[in-house]
This record gives C-alpha cells, sequence and structure tokens, in this order.
C-alpha cells in the first residue's frame, strides 16, 4: 500500500476515508488538526492559543504544526495518511526534506474535489466521537450515528467541532484558497497528484482511492 497525502477543502471528507483506510487496510492516520486539537484538549496556555488560531480560521504556524508532526512521524510506521499537512508550498518542502530524512517512502497526493457550499454543508453537519475519533455526518445516510449523537462503537457523545459553524467555515474555506489550493500545480508538476471530482459516496469514493494505493 502506498502512503498517501490528502489534498482537499475543510470538511471533504478526509477524516471519513482516513477512517477507512485505517480500518481496512492498517494505515496510520497522521492528522495535524487532531494533533492540535489534542494540544487545545490538554487546557495549557499553549493550547488556549492554538483554540483562538483555529477558531479564527487562519493557519497555525508552520514551524509550531512542524514541530507536532515530527514527532508524531518518529513514531508511526508506514503505510501512513497525511491529513491537513501540507497545507502551503513551505509545508510541502519541509515534508519532503522530513520525509528524505527519516527515510520514509514516498507518498501519492489524492485531491478531494469537493465545492465550496457541498463543503459547507459537509461542515455544519459532521460529528465526532471524543473517546474513538470515528467521523459521522448528521445529513448522510451511509455515515449518520445508528443513534442519534451516539457513537455506534464505544457509545461515547458525540460532538460538533466549534471551528464548523457557518462563519468560521467561510473563513476556513479561503484560507484554503489562498494557502493549499496552490499545492496542486505544485504536486501536478511532481506527477504525484490524482483527483478524485466530486466525492458523494464514501463507498465510491474509497474504491477509487483504492485503485490508486495499491
Ligand atoms: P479541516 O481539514 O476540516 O480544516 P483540520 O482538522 O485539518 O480541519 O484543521 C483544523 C485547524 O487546525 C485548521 O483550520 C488550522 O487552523 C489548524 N491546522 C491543521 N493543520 C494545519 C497545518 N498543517 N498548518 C497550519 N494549521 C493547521
Amino acid at each position: 500500500m502506498k502512503n498517501i497525502i490528502f489534498i482537499a477543502p475543510p470538511a471533504a471528507g478526509k477524516g471519513t476515508q482516513s477512517d477507512l483506510l485505517v480500518k481496512k487496510f492498517g494505515y496510520e492516520h497522521i492528522s495535524t488538526g487532531d494533533l492540535l486539537r489534542a494540544e487545545v484538549a490538554s487546557g495549557s496556555d499553549f493550547g488556549k492559543e492554538l483554540y483562538e488560531i483555529m477558531n479564527s480560521g487562519a493557519l497555525v504556524s508552520d514551524e509550531i504544526v512542524t514541530k507536532l508532526l515530527e514527532n508524531k512521524l518518529s513514531t508511526v510506521s508506514e503505510p501512513y495518511i497525511f491529513d491537513g499537512y501540507p497545507r502551503n508550498i513551505a509545508q510541502a518542502d519541509i515534508l519532503a526534506n522530513l520525509l528524505n530524512k527519516l527515510n520514509k517512502g514516498e507518498c501519492v497526493v489524492i485531491y478531494l474535489d469537493v465545492p465550496e457550499d457541498e463543503a459547507t454543508r459537509r461542515a455544519t453537519g459532521r460529528l465526532s466521537c471524543p473517546n474513538c475519533n470515528r467521523s459521522y455526518h448528521k445529513y448522510n445516510e451511509s455515515t449518520r450515528p445508528k443513534v442519534e449523537w451516539k457513537c455506534d462503537d464505544c457509545n461515547t457523545d458525540l460532538i460538533s467541532r466549534d471551528d464548523d459553524t457557518e462563519e468560521t467555515f467561510r473563513k476556513r474555506y479561503q484560507t484554503y484558497v489562498e494557502n493549499t489550493s496552490p499545492l496542486l500545480d505544485y504536486y501536478q508538476g511532481k506527477g504525484m497528484l490524482h483527483i478524485i471530482h466530486n466525492p458523494v459516496v464514501p463507498e465510491i469514493t474509497s474504491a477509487e482511492i483504492e485503485k490508486i494505493i495499491k
């Protein structure tokens, strides 16, 4: 199985696809958003600073995110998924150097091409389990929890993210367009880019992903 870098607008379904890949093929899921949220949850002053930045829809500094990523990367084995990193060209260069330095394998880049209105609908409907991290969606039949607001796997109360309100989401989307979408040309130029257009049904999307990673 090939290592994966997911690129997509916020709330495009990277988390859902990562969950499926972890379950089916034993991928390690490296989500910088999750690493940052773990810092926030610790309640430290540093976590409070991060919370402010994340809730403004902006990006956390490359330095901070890279440090978290580097710590995590030293503990994981292949194959792995990068979800939420890189988010700009500088981070893409850092990641290439890091993988080289740590003697890790190459990645394929998978772009989930979801239009803004659809991404907004997904963000405002998404839920997750704070205990096992499983993702759900209020409005999608296949990913809705069986019992409202309860995790199917561990029965924990589900939560929605503070930065998934429509207002913050619009800002995150703008940040994505300005910072992250230039990565498409960057990876296209390196011959690493695979595009999945308008991924709607998670199972169909994951079948398309499987063709790319095998
Ligand atoms: P989404 O993909 O839905 O935007 P994430 O969970 O990946 O959500 O990220 C949540 C927030 O964490 C981002 O809006 C940003 O503030 C911060 N973040 C996550 N990854 C990075 C990164 N690689 N660089 C800078 N900030 C990041």
